[in-house]
Order: structure tokens, then C-alpha cells, then sequence
């Protein structure tokens, strides 16, 4: 123990749903937890998200239900359409058939719902302190513990009865520091990434596999949030809708109860100035982030693909019109444990594996992650023996085996999404005849929605 501090427990690094989940998971069994978040403000921009079985189940066992039940709802079917024709080609039945199968519901929600019922769940139970304006900047192993360091200049926001500053931050000493910072983390950046050359004292010097470097997928999200009732009755939906169309796209379900629907268009922007495989920085620097109507009709004319699309299609986008472009980021699928976690640091969500979206996963993996290390710490909670630094390693690393494989698995699928989703010609032929015989086959997956840690 230094004499500079005392060792304090754990520091989770980004309060979004990851991070939030993973207070819950761990709060629960007593580790004493700090939180701290970037942003001034806690909450989630305004798009939707599919929750499947294998994650309402998790939700429902925190007793985050007890704030999200007002506000999940819950669709009556998936149905995949062809965005050239309009046709019907698969549905597969969610609602209470699914419901039975898995034992547990199949949801869409608003983010920021989800958010708030997983930041009251935190507050309720008493899970641990979040901290805001405070961005992480830096961080060290040293022979006691963990010390971090924050960006400087930010108007650090107190919360009630909270007595730190973010001078203590950096005197404090934590026995394990989590990386829940989302697809661009800092926490990878410096502890997990082989193009650094940073040594982390007191780690061995054999740098671990990369995450495999986060870049620029090539595709675009278009998302947006309508009122149902400010739509003509023909384009509402009580069920997911998906359309698929060459080199792009369209998802739509109900959130908020049902009273707002969620749409999400994915254009493959093979003809933007941006690149498959550019850097994230490129990417950001390059997008205007808001749109109107005008300019999606303009992104699909672009690729020629709007006057090819049905006449739903160009209905929706004709009868919404505003859109936040949304760049979609890839990695490779993990290759093993070690770019989960090292020594006494690990990652969880987006920041372990970015993912795309086209499992709708990406928050369901990032609460399975946090469910999983909730598990490890309430096994070895009876077994006090070692120096905590010792015993949240090991702990970190059972986590980290326990999920790199599922986790890994998740992301190519949705990378193999991505190419069928897209497809032309023959294989879009193909495609499609499939989804036509053995559509609910096809679109059930046991090895998802039945998954249970
Ligand atoms: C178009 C689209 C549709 C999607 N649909 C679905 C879906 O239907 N189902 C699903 O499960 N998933 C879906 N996802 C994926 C899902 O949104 C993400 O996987 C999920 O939000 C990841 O959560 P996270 O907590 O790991 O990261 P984030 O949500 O990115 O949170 C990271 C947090 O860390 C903070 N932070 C970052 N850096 C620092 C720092 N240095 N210091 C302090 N704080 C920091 C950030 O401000 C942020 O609050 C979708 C994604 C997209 C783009």
C-alpha cells in the first residue's frame, strides 16, 4: 500500500451502458466502485435498440426493470422485405412465442431510456459514484495499484455528498481499472494497443495482439425518431421491419411504448470521399453529423439506389426529415483473452470489441460482458486470500476467457451480416430465395437468444 493513498477498489472508465451495466454487476457484490464519464452530462443520443432474450433476461435479474418496463416495447414480429420489390420474404414471430422459447422478452427500446433505468438501478442500489467532466488521459501501473490521470481543464461537476476533486483522482491508487469507454477508448489505446510503445510498469514487456485496430467499416447509419402518430397510418409499425437492398439497409421498430418509431438507414459509401479502412480520426473530422431529408434522398441518389427502392421506402424517407449520419466502425473479431484484459486492466464493450451493428449485439454484448464479470467477483468473493491486486487480475483474466470466444463470434457474424445484408445480383438472388424457404430458420439463432453465462 502506498503512502500516497489508499488502494480504492475499482474505477470503471465511462458511464454508458457498458459502463453503467458494469456497476450493477459488480455494486452488487459489494466491491466499492467509482465511475467517471467525459461528457458534462449524463444520457444517450436519441435512437433505438433490439434487446434480445439473452439480455433482457440479464436486465430483468439487476432489477433494471423496475424503471425500464414503462418504456421497452414489444414488437409482434421480425419481418425482412426485399428494398427493391417491397416483397415479404421472411417473419419470424417474437412476442410471446419468443418469449416462451427463451424465457424471457424480446425488446426494443429508446437508448436513453435504457440508460436512465440502468443509471437509477446504480443510484438505488448505492453502486458506486460517477463523476463527470472527467476524461481519462492517462494511465500507470505502479508497484500498489493503479493511477490514473484526467484531461485537464474540464469544469469537473460535483454530484451530492461527493468530496473528490480530480487532483484525488490522480492520488488515488485502484486495485483494477475497467475500460468501458466505448469504440474510441483510451483505455485500449494505452494499455492494449501494440502501436504504442508504452510499457506499463510492472507488465510484461511482450506487447499483447491489438484489438486488431479499429477503422472505418464503410458504411454509414442514418438514424432518426419520429412520433408513429405524425406518420401516415400506411408507414407505421408494431413490428421490426427490415429491408434489403445492394449496398444498403433499412431497419425500423417501435420504441417508447410503441408511440415512436426508430429508423435506421445503412448506406455502403463506396463513392463518399471516406474509405473503408480509414482512421477514426479521418471519419470524424470529415462527417457533418445532422442531416435533413433533402440530404438522405441525396446520400441514396448518391449510389443510385433511391429510384430502385421501393415506394415504402421512398415513402419513410420522404416522411422524415431529420437524420444523424452515424460512421460505422469495424475490428476484427477478437483472437483471444489477452485483448480482453491484462494485469489489472480490462476492457468491456464496444471498447474490447467493436462490433457492427448488424446483429444488433453491440449493447447486449457489453451487458453480458458486465454480467459475466459480476459472476467472477461474487465466485471469488468468499476467497479473500490474495492481495486484492492479485485476486482482481486473476479475476479479470476468468472474465476475460469466459468471454472473448462469444464475444469473438458475435462480431463476425455481423461482419458476415454486412455482405449479406449488401449483397447483388446472384447473391442477393440467392439470398433471397433463401429467406423465402427457410426464413424463420434462418432468422432464429439459438446460440444468441438462448445464451445464458
Ligand atoms: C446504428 C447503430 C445501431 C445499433 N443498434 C444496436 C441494437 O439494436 N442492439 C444493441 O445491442 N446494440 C446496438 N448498437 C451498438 C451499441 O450502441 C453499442 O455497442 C453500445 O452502445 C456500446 O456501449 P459501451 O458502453 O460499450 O460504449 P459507449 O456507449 O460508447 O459508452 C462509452 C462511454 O465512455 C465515455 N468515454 C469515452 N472516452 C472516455 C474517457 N477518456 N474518459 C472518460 N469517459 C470516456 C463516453 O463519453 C461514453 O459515455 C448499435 C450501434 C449503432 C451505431
Amino acid at each position: 500500500m502506498s503512502a500516497q493513498g489508499k488502494m480504492s477498489d475499482l474505477l470503471i472508465v465511462g458511464a454508458g451502458i457498458g459502463g453503467l451495466s458494469a456497476a450493477i454487476a459488480l455494486g452488487q457484490f459489494k466491491e466499492r466502485i467509482s465511475i467517471i464519464e467525459q461528457s458534462a452530462q449524463l444520457g444517450e443520443v436519441g435512437a433505438g435498440v433490439q434487446l434480445g432474450p439473452n439480455v433482457t433476461r440479464i436486465l430483468k435479474s439487476w432489477g433494471v426493470y423496475q424503471s425500464l418496463d414503462a418504456y421497452v416495447y414489444e414488437p409482434s414480429s421480425l419481418e425482412v422485405h426485399s428494398a427493391l420489390s417491397g416483397q415479404l420474404l421472411a417473419t419470424l414471430p417474437l412476442g410471446e412465442s419468443f418469449r416462451e422459447r427463451y424465457g424471457a422478452p424480446y425488446h426494443t427500446v429508446h437508448r436513453a431510456d435504457l440508460h436512465a433505468a440502468l443509471l437509477e438501478c446504480v443510484v438505488r442500489g448505492g453502486y458506486g459514484d460517477i463523476h463527470l467532466n472527467c476524461k481519462l488521459s492517462g494511465l500507470q501501473s505502479t508497484e500498489d495499484g493503479l493511477q490514473v490521470s484526467l484531461e485537464e481543464n474540464r469544469k469537473y461537476v460535483q454530484s451530492q455528498n461527493d468530496t473528490s476533486t480530480p487532483e484525488s483522482f490522480s492520488k488515488k491508487l485502484y486495485q483494477g481499472v475497467i475500460g468501458a469507454d466505448g469504440v474510441w477508448s483510451k483505455v485500449r489505446d494505452i494499455y492494449f494497443d501494440t502501436s504504442k510503445s508504452h510499457t506499463p510498469f510492472g507488465i510484461s514487456a511482450v506487447p499483447p495482439p491489438s484489438p486488431g485496430g479499429v477503422t472505418f467499416s464503410g458504411d454509414l447509419a442514418y438514424r432518426s425518431l419520429v412520433m408513429q402518430k405524425m406518420l401516415p397510418p400506411t408507414l407505421r409499425s408494431s413490428s421490426v421491419k427490415v429491408w434489403l437492398g445492394p449496398d444498403m439497409h433499412l431497419v425500423q421498430y417501435p420504441v417508447r411504448g410503441g408511440e415512436w418509431l426508430n429508423s435506421v438507414l445503412i448506406l455502403n459509401t463506396s463513392r463518399h470521399s471516406l474509405k473503408p479502412g480509414d482512421r477514426p480520426q479521418d471519419v470524424l473530422s470529415a462527417l457533418d453529423w445532422t442531416l435533413n431529408m433533402s440530404q438522405a434522398e441525396k446520400a441514396l441518389n448518391i449510389h443510385s439506389i433511391f429510384p430502385q427502392t421501393c415506394s415504402k421506402i421512398q415513402d419513410t424517407l420522404r416522411a422524415i426529415d431529420t437524420w444523424s449520419v452515424w460512421p460505422l466502425m469495424r475490428s476484427n473479431p477478437l483472437k483471444g483473452p489477452m485483448q480482453m484484459a491484462r494485469g489489472q486492466v480490462a476492457l468491456l464493450g464496444d471498447a474490447a470489441h467493436p462490433m457492427l451493428p448488424y446483429l444488433a449485439q453491440g449493447a447486449g454484448m457489453a451487458i453480458e460482458d458486465a454480467f459475466e464479470m459480476g459472476k467472477q467477483f461474487k465466485l471469488k468473493a468468499s476467497t479473500p486470500s490474495q492481495a486484492d491486486g492479485h485476486r482482481t487480475q486473476q479475476l479479470f483474466m476468468n472474465y476475460a476467457h469466459k468471454r472473448w470466444l462469444r464475444n469473438a463470434s458475435v462480431q463476425k457474424r455481423a461482419l458476415m451480416n454486412a455482405d449479406i445484408f449488401h449483397a447483388k445480383q446472384f447473391v442477393e438472388w440467392a439470398r433471397d430465395r433463401s429467406l423465402k424457404l427457410f426464413g424463420p430458420k434462418l432468422l432464429d439463432m439459438p446460440w444468441l437468444y438462448g445464451y445464458k453465462s
